[in-house]
């Protein structure tokens, strides 16, 4: 059973992201019927999953990966022996950034107090990073030495640092899409998804 505090403080959180009418992405989650996506899954999860952004069908429905991006991220959990439940799946901005464009610098800092809280909150033992934006967010916040860095450097390499909570392993890993479109790439994922099998 999930921790019923923690429970709690994220449902606090995701009522604020959803009236967050100061974001630029405000208007057009409204005039599109959207919704903000909070994250979801198991609140006292070992392993936290962060990507970029919601797309469309994420924004159609309130929920994280649940396009074809979900899919490619369901099978690479079951591939270690995970479900949804299991885990937290969230990102880095909580509303759909328009036609899929790349998240803006300012977008990222107006969601980013939430996504810190989040971690707090969940606390967990792993934060694997999907794609670019998950990344640099995460090496930022830590102020880890590999700030900078590429992710083709750094996929699949897990580092260690300190969260106000306790130690945590951070695990860069590519964003699943790019498995959609590039075989090698899939299998490149695949293979860093194993690193997390030794904290389950
Ligand atoms: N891509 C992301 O980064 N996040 C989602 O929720 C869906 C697709």
């Amino acid at each position: 059973m999930a921790d019923h505090n923690k429970v709690e403080r994220l449902a606090v959180l995701a009522e604020a992201v959803n009236g967050l009418t100061t974001s630029p992405l405000y208007a057009y989650r409204q005039e599109n019927n959207y919704h903000s996506v909070f994250g979801e899954g198991n609140a006292d999860a070992d392993v936290l999953f962060i990507g970029e952004a919601p797309g469309e069908q994420e924004a159609k429905k309130g929920r994280p990966f649940v396009g074809a991006s979900g899919k490619a991220l369901d099978e690479m959990l079951e591939s270690i022996g995970l479900a949804r439940k299991d885990v937290y799946i969230t990102n880095v901005v909580k509303d759909r950034p328009p036609d899929n464009r790349d998240p803006r610098p300012d977008e990222i800092e107006l969601y980013t107090p939430f996504l810190v809280q989040q971690i707090d909150i969940i606390q967990p033992k792993v934060i694997a990073t999907l794609g670019r934006f998950a990344m640099e967010f995460v090496l930022a916040q830590f102020g880890l030495v590999q700030e900078g860095q590429k992710i083709s450097q750094l996929h699949g390499r897990p580092l260690e640092t300190e969260a106000g909570y306790g130690r945590v392993t951070i695990l860069p890993l590519y964003h699943p899409a790019v498995g959609l479109y590039n075989r090698g790439q899939r299998q490149t994922l695949e293979e860093d998804f194993q690193a997390l099998q030794k904290f389950l």
